[in-house]
């Protein structure tokens, strides 16, 4: 199993206020990923489809971002999307008011998907069979709610085959996640992405670091 971002070299999962719900601004997530000393991050914000389904209106217009520069550190910034699974057809919802990226999640999210459960695996499939490398990689698979009838083992060997990493997800590694989904994920995966899906500054700082102190305590490294 390979680590996509060892230590600081980057995180990319984080919400932010303006575009989702996410506490913190862009500047203020910036500002503080230079302070950790983080070289890289992405902000991907919820898709459209997740923030319908949770009522959140944003008032900022997504083109903003075109226009917005780091005038803060060396961080590079990368605005994506964290995409939402529709259904067992494998559609994503990729946009935030109509505004798609070239750095795109697929998250399944059971508040925002509208397929049948059961067809939960068949779903992601046929999504990365669409997608391909479009997607970056998947967001917290191991997540607890709506994979009730997940087969991980069928899902990490696909995402291998499409040579598409997974995501240990400081968040649900802390709160609401499936432990041995994660065993498995962290087993069988190529290659992982390790990152926070911060919505708060502390979350930032502290989430990612327990994924890496999980990880040696595992001897997933040495
Ligand atoms: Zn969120
Ligand atoms: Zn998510």
């Amino acid at each position: 199993m390979e680590i996509v971002n060892p230590g600081l070299s980057g995180d990319y999962h984080m919400h932010s206020l303006q575009y989702s719900d996410g506490l913190p601004t862009i500047d203020e997530i910036v500002q503080y990923a230079g302070r950790l000393g983080l070289e890289e991050i992405a902000i991907t914000d919820h898709s459209q489809a997740a923030l319908d389904r949770s009522g959140l209106t944003k008032k900022a217009h997504r083109s903003i971002v075109q226009r917005w520069e780091n005038v803060h550190n060396d961080v590079k910034v990368i605005f994506g999307v964290e995409g939402d699974l529709l259904d067992e057809e494998g559609n994503i919802c990729e946009d935030i008011a109509g505004h798609t990226s070239d750095f795109l999640i697929l998250s399944l999210h059971h508040q925002v998907y509208q397929g049948n459960f059961s067809k939960v695996t068949e779903a992601y499939l046929k999504a990365m069979e669409k997608y391909g490398q479009k997607i970056r990689f998947l967001g917290h698979p191991h997540i607890q709610k709506g994979t009730e009838h997940l087969d991980m083992a069928a899902l990490v060997e696909a995402a291998n085959h499409h040579d598409i990493p997974l995501e240990f997800n400081g968040r649900y590694f802390r709160q609401g996640g499936n432990a041995d989904n994660l065993q498995i994920m962290l087993q069988k995966a190529d290659r992982i992405y390790v990152n926070s899906d911060a919505h708060t500054l502390s979350e930032l700082r502290d989430h990612r670091r327990a994924c890496f102190n999980f990880l040696k305590q595992e001897s997933y490294l040495s």
